[in-house]
């Protein structure tokens, strides 16, 4: 069952039913007569029940702002049942939201390929169809302070790492903070811009941040303590990606080849061939970038190392 919980001065998350690509938390900071809706979700049919779910609470402090923590599909989609809202991003995420929207999901699951059937079997539960871009009307860099009915919060954008732009949503009277896909907890991070040293560096904001709960874009609701596994496993990865670069061995080998030790039990850990190809970028900047469907194929063969 989806939950909605209560954190403390104000703060909520709504947590899903499911782990799994996609499955992404929201979160509602309440002020006096009226909220902050922390993400909208992947798909229109999730994004109404997680509002009927905020009901009680938004009856009497109305929805007046959303954020979204990213451009990710899982952060974003929803939006349009909010679109009568002030919708606030970064200028990064926007650009990212412009880039992939519905229609290119529906596109990277067409296709009966290695990466169109992996990318089935993640998202084929969601519904693509019937969703209008809901872009942010509002945009900001660095960093924002918002008065969400009396309330402070403060948006600082630590992008680009996971994407072009990633937003954490800080409440500093109720010591919570919402990373957005900055923490992921329980399953692998995904970088899907970096570089992985902007990553890091955010790790250390948040270690630094005057916050004790900890609010994930995926996985239950931790504490700085996920913050440190992530920052360790990003930099675990680095260093065995970058000296597979180094012994001149493709991107992918060495993806097959990292043992990912304690990491080894997070979940996604597929995303492995996305972060290695995301280091040899960066230690080769001709390297191209890759598109949707050349990532889900390179994480598909990690899934199952020998298709067809
Ligand atoms: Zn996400």
């Amino acid at each position: 069952m989806a939950s909605v919980t209560p954190l403390g001065g104000g703060c909520h998350v709504w947590r899903p039913a499911e782990a799994g690509w996609g499955m992404s938390n929201a979160g509602l900071v309440t002020g006096r007569g009226e909220s902050l809706l922390v993400d909208t979700l992947f798909d229109l049919r999730l994004t109404r029940r997680m509002l009927d779910a905020l009901a009680p609470l938004t009856a009497s402090a109305p929805v007046t702002a959303v954020v979204n923590t990213h451009g990710n599909g899982d952060h974003w989609f929803g939006n349009q049942l909010l679109a009568h809202t002030e919708i606030i991003a970064s200028r990064g995420s926007l650009a990212d939201m412009r880039q992939v929207g519905p229609r290119e999901m529906g596109l990277l699951m067409a296709p009966d390929t290695p990466s169109g059937r992996f990318a089935r079997t993640i998202f084929g539960g969601f519904d693509f169809d019937g969703i209008e871009p809901a872009y942010p009307n509002r945009t900001f860099d660095g960093e924002t302070v918002l008065d969400i009915g009396g309330t402070e919060v403060r948006l600082i954008d630590v992008g680009p790492a996971h994407t072009a732009g990633d937003t954490l949503v800080h409440v500093p009277h109720a010591r919570t903070v919402y990373t957005g896909d900055i923490v992921f907890a329980g399953s692998a991070p995904v970088v899907w811009q970096g570089p992985i040293a902007n990553w890091t560096a955010a790790c250390d904001l948040l270690l630094g941040l005057d916050a004790d709960t900890v609010v994930p874009g995926h996985g239950p609701v931790t504490t700085k303590a996920a913050v440190r596994e992530i920052r360790d496993y990003l930099e675990y990865v680095h260093e065995q990606a970058a000296a597979r670069f180094a012994a001149g061995m493709p991107a992918q080998d060495a993806a097959l080849d990292i043992r990912l030790g304690r990491f080894a039990s997070l979940g996604e850990s597929e995303r492995l061939a996305v972060n290695v190809h995301t280091v040899y970028r960066e230690l080769d900047p001709a390297l191209p970038a890759l598109d949707g469907p050349e990532l889900f194929g390179r994480m598909a063969s990690l899934v199952c190392p020998h298709p067809g």
